[in-house]
């Protein structure tokens, strides 16, 4: 059972009864008022009640759990008495930082762990005691089956960023680690959306949840047009491109998930002539202000950001948002799609989709209550008369009587050097659109309708070229050049999805999640496309990949 508690707004960090240290520690930090999340989370985690904050990154979110933690913590006591689960490493750094800031004067020991980072530095400075771990769920189950972290004296556990972990897969993980700790913990879940698997984790390891909704900035899609189009899983690109030539972007974000990533997507933009940069989890702090600096200033129009990287980007002057593929929750769609057409101006939204996904929509459009609108996309002879209109236009600025007299000279000259006027007029318009070489027209291949019976029906394939068919289409859906199809003992009957699939290979054999190709999902088995690449490292570890309690071999298809 959730309770709704009303926010009491609180002026002063002094009036949360939270140790003077604390206080003194977020008022060097320049902290004078509690913000909403932290005015209605910090009372009730005091009391050691279970709390879930429905809040986005930028609410402060972090001092709202990190302060009555680190108030409630004793000291000397040698064992874990905190636990914080985030979906990534750059997150477990971030709120590891602000534990160590906000208890600088308390003297509390906090160790971020993750995957990537020698187990030996980990489990050396927990035999040495700490207070509170932040960790990845993957590389804490593994330090636990090592023995290194004990976690049944933990009275607080928190989970940052609760959806993504989901997204990522960790579900199974989450419930195996809470499982370690004792049933009389004080749990906190913090989370933007809250989809029904959420729901059911605060309903099966909560304890009457006292539940806050803070708003950042209200995303919403209303007055932004929103249009759809129909593509071939291979033709994403080829759309994008032809619609970066006719749209009117002044600044547009651009959501990806796929297996071309984010910075090869901004890769792939930019040498066709529309610069872009990405927006990823793997950057780090700086790299990620500086680019954010740049977009926000205009010097860059293009930003293709992960769901995760865009989080708390607070920019309003987005004239469009393209999503590369779906979101798997109609809530994110909102949260992407609520990022253009903010502080009164209008906005445009573009999703590509694949006949597959397009039952998907329906869903979207239920949950927003608005229309999505299916667009043709620009044709090869749209596009030409479009640069041709263009370039027109920006000629008849300049065909003013008088308005290029050093132009109309040098027209003089070469027709007394014998060329004829027209054909000056023909090259020197060859020259002015030489970049359109930059930009050929990517050929598109024709969209097969899904058939209505075979159509989508709930399941959809994760835009990542990963689908959750069944064993029929396999002859259809034959894996890609470079890649190699593995078998995975283990399928729906077990009740596997595509993200277990992608959390747990990426994870035990340490490869990118975005480098896995199609999944097909059958009542036994499962077959991954996997790059030729590391297929080796995949496969060096069969027996060792686990989904919740199975175990799972791996080997060629
Ligand atoms: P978070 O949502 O936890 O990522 O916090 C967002 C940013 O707000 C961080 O840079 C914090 O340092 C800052 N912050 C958190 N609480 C406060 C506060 N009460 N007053 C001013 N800034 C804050």
């Amino acid at each position: 059972m959730i309770n709704e508690l009303k926010i009491n707004e609180l002026n002063e960090f002094t009036q949360l009864n939270l140790h003077p240290q604390l206080v003194q520690a977020v008022t060097d930090f320049g902290y004078t008022t509690p913000t909403p999340i932290q005015s209605a989370v910090i009372p009730v985690m005091l009391t050691g009640q279970d709390v879930i904050g429905q809040a986005q990154t930028g609410t402060g979110k972090t001092a709202a759990f990190s302060l009555p933690i680190l108030h409630n913590l004793a000291a000397g006591q040698g064992h874990v008495q905190c636990l914080v689960l985030t979906p990534t490493r750059e997150l477990a750094i971030q709120v590891a930082n602000a534990m160590y800031d906000y208890g600088r004067y308390s003297g509390v020991r906090v160790l971020p762990v993750y995957g990537g980072q020698p187990y030996s530095r980990q489990i050396g400075r927990l035999k040495k005691g700490i207070d509170v771990v932040v960790g990845t769920p993957g590389r804490l189950l593994d330090l636990i089956r090592q023995k290194a972290l004990d976690l049944k004296n933990v009275s607080t556990v928190v989970l940052d960023e609760a959806d993504e972990m989901l997204s990522m897969g960790f579900i199974e993980d989450i419930e195996s680690i809470l499982n370690e700790t004792s049933t009389d913990r004080q749990t906190a879940l913090f989370s933007a959306t809250l989809p029904p698997e959420i729901r059911h984790l605060a309903n099966r390891y909560m304890r009457e949840p006292h539940s806050f909704t803070i708003g950042g900035k209200k995303l919403t899609v209303a007055g932004v047009e929103q249009r759809y189009y129909l593509v071939n899983e291979a033709d994403r690109l080829a759309a994008l491109t032809r619609l970066f030539e006719i749209e009117p972007i002044t600044s547009a974000l651009i959501f990806a998930r796929t297996r071309i990533g984010t910075s090869e997507l901004a890769n792939e933009l930019t040498v066709r002539g529309f610069p872009a940069e990405a927006l990823n989890g793997d950057m780090s702090q700086d790299a990620r202000e500086r680019v954010l600096n740049r977009f926000r200033h205009n010097q860059l129009k293009v930003l293709v950001a992960t769901d995760v990287a865009a989080r708390g980007l607070d920019i309003d002057d987005i004239s469009h948002v393209f999503n590369y593929d779906l979101p798997d929750d109609p809530e994110l769609y909102v949260h992407r799609v609520g990022r253009t057409g903010r502080a009164g101006k209008t906005g445009i939204a573009i999703s590509l989709l694949t006949p597959r996904e397009q039952g998907y929509l329906s869903k979207i459009e239920g949950f927003t209550k608005q229309k999505i609108t299916r667009a043709p996309l620009p044709t090869v002879e749209d596009i030409q008369a479009y640069r041709e209109a263009q370039l027109r236009e920006r000629m008849s600025v300049w065909l003013q009587p008088g308005d290029c007299q050093q132009e109309y000279e040098l027209v003089l000259r070469l027709t007394k050097d014998g060329y004829n006027p027209m054909e000056i007029a023909a090259a020197a318009l060859k020259l002015v659109r030489a970049d359109e070489k930059q930009r050929p027209i990517a050929p598109l291949s024709e969209v097969q309708e899904w058939s209505s019976k075979a159509k989508f029906n709930g399941k959809r394939s994760n835009g990542n070229g990963r689908s959750n068919s069944n064993s029929n289409n396999r002859s259809t859906d034959s894996h890609e050049k470079g890649m190699v199809r593995l078998s995975l003992s283990t399928g729906k009957a077990d009740g596997i999805r595509v993200n277990h699939v992608v959390g747990t290979l990426a994870h035990y054999a340490n490869i990118p999640g975005d480098s896995i190709g199609k999944i097909l999902i059958d009542k036994q088995h499962t077959f991954v496309d996997v790059p030729e690449k590391f297929v080796g490292q995949v496969l060096a570890k069969t027996g060792a990949y686990r989904i919740g309690k199975q175990t799972i071999t791996v080997k060629r298809a």
